[in-house]
């Protein structure tokens, strides 16, 4: 049986030992066969005694709420009982296209509960992107704000027949298909909770459009099993934890580590509204004394750019333990991470297809600088080749899952053909590439699109990115590989430079020799660019696949996740 005090302590034992049928028993659904995420993050809590417990803390700097899982259940039995009321059933889409704050938890909350697959998008997202969405989806019915309601496209939108508004005032008059969440929420409290089975579509996640056009990747209710796992043993949260993950529900990262893992695990979130602000970023964490913090290079990088005296003016000693996904983290941001909170900040890897954490540095194994660590128990990750043979220690290639675990995708949104490219001889190949040492330590290479090759070199992008960042002239860089006739690929990097320094003719030279003499002749770049901006997804991923377009004068494709 499972101990659920266990820290990771014997990582060794407990991989070999792990089986997830023991992690089941945790739950009760596997005895009763029914079985619903919102009753297991939520209502169980109420009914095991722990109801008065905080569920969630939320702040914008205006608001400044805190929530107990009690008071999450009756609004989202509420939200529930209003979907139900307007025809809404099981299995049908209900996007959720607004800013953070309480009311895209309970609205989320409430689809769930009836058995319905939520939607979250990302509120920056423009008309074109949402449109897309919804209409892949096909989704009934969508939550959204009065100012976010001119991005949505009604009326060519024929599947779209309810558009539930949060906070409209009175002199907003109603349009037909239109409905106020108030009033809603004012129908009835009572309970209500749809069972399902363990493989019913959750939530659709669109990715972050990195390398392509999003995908819809539909995760199921049994993702439970792994995200509370990955809560335990990665986010290390204990009961009495005050928790923050930075991402936004719209990611995966905000649902799976931001929801589910810390209220399986019976801890409260913390969730900040508005803009992100270096300063009110700090705040939070003192305000709410958190423990653990869970946000992505992007964001440290940016913090990190403040400089190291902002962070001194504030409390930061409750922090225990720090994580960070979604790219991989620059040595750069483990050393600030070092010099200001005084830990080191734990990477761990995985997708949106993955549903959750897959592999991770944890606080109990000792952390190899640059790798991604070693896969959660119950995950068999392995280096595979392009057939799916297994490939031997410290050899390069792609970095796959043995199918199927707990929180796998089960389906890319209507479209069975590109679900089936993802599997190889019983593996998933994920897209990136790495290798294992001979201890099982991973370290992730690049995406397999990104490598360059520089004759006869492999060069993965983020080494020579992060070689790049520690110049003191460089604030971001982006690398590609450019065709060329002798060496197959030069390597081609767009810099953005820090506030004080000017672009010149010396300045490239100085940041080409740089990176020769700190990493490797090869691995320098021949070209340089200076640029204002390095486009980036919305969610902070560099977009290289657009540096390479503009560079080649190609079309650039799916833009719908770009930042502005
Ligand atoms: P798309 O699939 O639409 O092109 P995306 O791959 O960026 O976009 P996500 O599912 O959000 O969409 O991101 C998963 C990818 O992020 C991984 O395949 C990997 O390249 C990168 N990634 C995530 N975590 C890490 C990490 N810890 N280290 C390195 N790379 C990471
Ligand atoms: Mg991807």
């Amino acid at each position: 049986m499972l101990d659920p005090q266990a820290n990771l302590t014997d990582y060794d034992k407990i991989y070999q030992t792990f089986d997830w049928k023991e992690v089941e028993q945790v739950f009760s659904w596997s005895k009763t066969g029914k079985i619903n995420m919102v009753y297991e993050t939520i209502d169980r809590h109420v009914e095991e005694g722990r109801g008065e417990n905080v569920a969630l803390l939320y702040t914008d700097g205006e608001r400044t709420e805190s929530y107990t899982f009690a008071a999450l259940s009756t609004l989202s039995n509420r939200f529930a009982q209003g979907l139900v009321s307007l025809g809404v059933t099981k299995g049908e889409r209900v996007f959720i296209f607004m800013p953070r704050s309480p009311e895209l938890i309970v609205a989320m909350l409430g689809i769930i509960r009836i058995g319905a697959i939520a939607g979250p998008l990302f509120e920056a997202f423009m008309e074109e992107a949402v449109k897309d969405r919804l209409a892949d989806s096909g989704a009934v019915a969508v939550v959204t704000t009065p100012h976010l309601l001119s991005r949505i496209p009604v009326s060519s939108l024929p599947e779209l027949k309810h558009v539930i508004l949060v906070g409209a005032n009175e002199s907003h008059g109603l349009k037909p298909g239109e409905a106020r969440y108030e009033t809603l929420m004012d129908q009835s409290n009572e309970p209500i909770i749809e069972w399902v089975e363990r493989d019913h579509g959750m939530l659709l996640h669109y990715t972050s459009g990195s390398t392509g056009k999003p995908k819809g990747v539909l995760q199921v209710h049994e993702a439970m099993i792994h995200q509370y796992v990955s809560g335990k043993y990665v986010y290390d949260l204990k009961p009495g934890d005050i928790y923050w993950c930075t991402a936004d529900p719209g990611w995966v990262t905000g649902t799976s580590a931001g929801m589910w893992a810390p209220w399986l695990n019976g801890v409260t979130i913390v969730m900040r509204g508005g803009r992100f602000k270096p300063a009110d970023w700090f705040k939070t964490l003192e305000q709410f004394k958190v423990n653990v913090w869970f946000s992505a290079p992007t964001a440290f990088r940016m913090l990190m750019g403040e400089g190291n005296q902002l962070p001194k003016q504030f409390d930061l000693s409750s922090v225990r333990h720090v994580l960070s996904a979604g790219e991989p983290l620059n040595p750069e941001v483990i050393r600030w991470g070092l010099e200001v909170l005084g830990l080191r900040i734990h990477d761990n890897w995985w997708m949106t297809e993955t549903g959750s954490t897959i592999c991770a540095n944890y606080r109990s194994l000792p952390i190899r600088p640059g790798s991604m660590g070693k896969p959660l128990p119950g995950i068999g990750l392995a280096i595979v080749d392009d057939e799916g043979n297994e490939l031997p220690a410290n050899t390069m290639g792609n970095l796959a899952i043995r199918a199927p675990w707990p929180a796998m995708m089960r389906q890319i949104w209507k479209n069975p053909t590109k679900y089936q490219e993802y599997f190889k001889n019983g593996w998933y190949i994920s897209g990136d590439s790495a290798y294992k040492d001979e201890d099982g330590y991973f370290w992730f290479e690049g995406r397999v699109d990104d490598v360059i090759n520089t004759a006869g070199e492999r060069v993965g992008p983020f080494e020579v990115e992060s070689k790049l960042l520690e110049h003191p002239a460089v604030a971001e860089a982006g690398v590609i590989g450019v065709p060329d006739p002798v060496r197959g690929q030069i390597i081609k990097a767009f810099i953005t430079l820090r506030a004080g320094y000017e672009p010149s003719e010396e300045l490239i030279e100085d940041i080409k020799f740089y990176v020769k003499q700190k990493l490797a002749a090869h691995a320098a770049p021949r070209l340089v660019e200076f640029r204002d901006k390095i486009p980036k997804t919305r969610s902070g991923k560099i977009m290289r696949r657009v540096l390479k377009a503009w560079e080649l004068g190609l079309p650039t494709g799916d833009l719908s996740t770009m930042e502005d």
